[in-house]
């Protein structure tokens, strides 16, 4: 099998599982205060040091969580309002009280629409401003920087959700002028069920689950310690200079695909995106079909989002950016990491010729 939907999940990095299976003994609780608890909450004090290096934050500004879905519920539990897109992680979208900003035809936030926005809020309540960092589908990266201007002049809080950005570009969350940011372990190579919320200021927070004081009295509850030393571990072994290669992968992939004359549009190609990531579709073949046709020849890929339901559904990203139907209809996501070469981008658009062929000899 060939994958190319590290979006979804990346693989455990190699030192990760070294390191999980030598710990995978450790049955302390890190709240005790004998050896073996000590024991404990040094690994994930361990694993909460080479989180703060990767993203430039103290450590003491990190809430361990079980991922990232849980993370963004976090972040956005002390606000009234919260000001956000369509193309968000469904763990934003869930929230009520949603202003939702327009998304553009390049796929960024419409930077004037957010100030219109901003302006009608009134003052005496407290707002989130939510935006990611990297989209999960197009790999189209937010202005962000932008967006702390506007949403600083307004002095509302920031968020954003860096779960696809981290490890394939920098990310700091003071050199962004955000006040949280969301991370996930599993989409760098670490195991899952663990994430974080980093922030600036804990007054930005309100907990969620109580009955504990670990993590700074913000989210109680015995820690992960396997997923968290994981986490840490992997982030240790990030290192945004890979991609380079992979972004030349990228690159390779899509003149393949464009050179194969079955016409192929790019999402967003002009944009700036993530170097290990492209969506594209053309026409004949519906994203379902060719999901379980490319599955079938060894190539896994997703429509976008890994849906909940296990269900192929149409992408709000490109819905929201108004991409025409015809393409939306027919849109996969390829997410390329390490293990991936150029050969994959060969082997696959001859898959993709085939099945194109296969299709239009239906219709
Ligand atoms: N945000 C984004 C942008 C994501 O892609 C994902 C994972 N699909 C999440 C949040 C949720 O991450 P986790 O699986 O760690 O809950």
């Amino acid at each position: 099998m060939t994958y190319l939907d590290y979006n979804a999940s990346a693989p455990l990095l190699k030192e990760v599982k070294e390191y999980i299976v030598s710990i995978i003994d450790e049955y302390g609780n890190p709240s005790s205060v004998h050896t073996s608890g000590r024991k404990a909450k040094n690994i994930i004090e361990i694993a909460r040091k080479e989180i703060a290096s990767l993203v430039n934050v103290n450590k003491d500004n990190i809430i361990f969580t079980s991922g990232a879905t849980e993370a963004n519920n976090l972040a956005l539990n002390n606000y009234d309002v919260i000001v956000s897109s369509n193309i968000e992680h469904d763990s934003i979208l869930a929230k009520e009280n949603i202003i939702l900003v327009e998304i553009n035809k390049e796929g960024y936030l419409d930077l004037n629409d957010l100030e219109n926005k901003l302006n009608t809020i009134k003052s005496n309540q407290s707002v989130l401003v939510s935006v990611m960092l990297a989209n999960n589908e197009t790999g189209i990266i937010q202005p962000i920087r932008e967006v702390a201007k506007i949403t600083k002049k307004k002095k509302f809080c920031l968020h954003t959700d860096a779960v696809q950005a981290l490890g394939r570009i920098q990310v700091d969350l003071h050199d962004l002028g955000c006040d949280l940011m969301t991370i996930s372990s599993h989409k760098i190579g670490g195991p899952k069920g663990a994430g974080a919320l980093l922030f600036k200021s804990k007054n930005n927070i309100k907990s969620i689950i109580k009955g504990g004081s670990q993590e700074n009295n913000l989210r109680a509850g015995t820690e992960a310690i396997i997923s968290l030393a994981g986490f840490g571990k992997a982030a240790k072994y990030c290192n945004i200079e890979k991609m380079t290669k992979v972004k030349k992968i990228r690159d390779f992939f899509e003149e393949q695909l464009l050179g194969s004359n079955i016409g192929v549009t790019i999402i967003g190609r002009d944009s700036k995106r993530l170097p290990n990531t492209f969506m594209f579709g053309f026409p004949n073949v519906k994203t379902e079909d060719l999901i379980m046709a490319l599955d079938l020849e060894g190539f896994e890929v997703s429509s976008g989002s890994a849906c909940s339901s296990g269900q192929v559904e149409k992408s709000k990203t490109l819905m929201a950016m108004g991409i025409e139907e015809e393409i939306i209809e027919s849109a996969v996501r390829i997410s390329l990491g390490d293990y991936n070469d150029e050969d994959d981008a060969v082997n696959f658009t001859k898959k993709i010729i085939e099945i194109n062929n296969r299709y239009k000899s239906f219709l």
